[in-house]
C-alpha cells in the first residue's frame, strides 16, 4: 500500500511529503487501518520499524475529526495521550507528533520528569489536544490541576514492556482511572512476556495483535 491509501486528511499527507514518506512500513500498513476503524491494538514491534507513525497517524487523523477552530483552553481538551518510559522516547516521539500535525489546527506538548514544571504547566495551560508523557511527571501535573485526562479519547502506551520493567505499573494504573471509560486504547511493546499480556488484557478491548 501507499499512504495516499488511507484516506488521511491532506494535511496530514502534505506532512508525510515533507517528511519524504511515501511507502508505508509493515507496522504502519497493518495499524493504520486498524486504528482508523476504532480498534484497540496490541502491537509488537521494535523501535526503527516506524511504530510511532503507526500510532501516530491514525490518533491525528481520528481527532481531526472532531479537532476545535477555538483558541479557548476549555475547548482544547486533551483528546490523546501517549506514555512513554523515557523523556528520550517521550521528545522523540513529541517530535514525530509535532511534524505529522503541523498543517493541522491540533496542538501538542510533551511532558517529562527531571526537568522544571514550570513551562510544561505553561504549554499544558495554552490548551493541547495531543500530550506525550512519562507517567510519573504526568501524575504530578495532574495533581496540580495543570492538566485533566477526563476527556481522552485515545490512549497510547508505547514501550509497555520497558514501563513495566522500570516500575510504572501502578501510575499507569492510577492514570488509566482518570481516563474516560469509553475509549480507544494501543499499546506497543517489544516483548510479549505474560507481565504484558496481563497488562493487555486488563486495559484493551478486544484487542488486534499486529506483529512484525
Ligand atoms: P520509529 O520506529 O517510529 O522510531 O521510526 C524509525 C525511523 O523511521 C524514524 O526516523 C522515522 O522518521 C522513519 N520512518 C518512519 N516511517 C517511515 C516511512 N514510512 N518511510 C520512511 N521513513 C520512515
Amino acid at each position: 500500500p501507499r499512504f495516499s491509501d488511507f484516506g488521511l486528511a491532506p494535511e496530514i499527507q502534505r506532512a508525510l511529503s515533507d517528511q519524504g514518506y511515501t511507502i508505508p512500513t509493515p507496522i504502519q500498513a497493518q495499524a493504520i487501518p486498524v486504528v482508523l476503524q476504532g480498534r484497540d491494538v496490541m502491537g509488537a514491534a521494535q523501535t526503527g520499524t516506524g511504530k510511532t507513525a503507526g500510532f501516530s497517524l491514525p490518533m491525528i487523523q481520528q481527532l481531526l475529526a472532531h479537532a476545535s477552530t477555538s483558541m479557548s483552553p476549555a475547548r482544547h481538551p486533551v483528546r490523546g495521550l501517549i506514555l512513554t518510559p523515557t523523556r528520550e522516547l517521550a521528545v522523540q516521539v513529541a517530535e514525530n507528533v509535532a511534524a505529522y500535525s503541523r498543517h493541522t489546527p491540533l496542538r501538542s506538548c510533551v511532558v517529562f520528569g527531571g526537568m522544571d514544571m514550570k513551562p510544561q504547566t505553561e504549554a499544558l495551560r495554552r490548551g493541547v489536544e495531543i500530550v506525550i508523557a512519562t507517567p510519573g511527571r504526568l501524575l504530578d501535573h495532574v495533581e496540580q490541576k495543570n492538566v485533566n485526562l477526563g476527556q481522552v479519547q485515545m490512549l497510547v502506551m508505547d514501550e509497555a514492556d520497558r514501563m513495566l520493567d522500570m516500575g510504572f505499573l501502578p501510575d499507569l494504573q492510577r492514570i488509566i482511572n482518570l481516563l474516560p471509560k469509553k475509549r480507544q486504547n494501543l499499546m506497543f511493546s517489544a516483548t510479549f512476556s505474560g507481565e504484558i499480556k496481563k497488562l493487555a488484557n486488563s486495559f484493551l478491548t478486544d484487542p488486534v495483535t499486529i506483529e512484525v
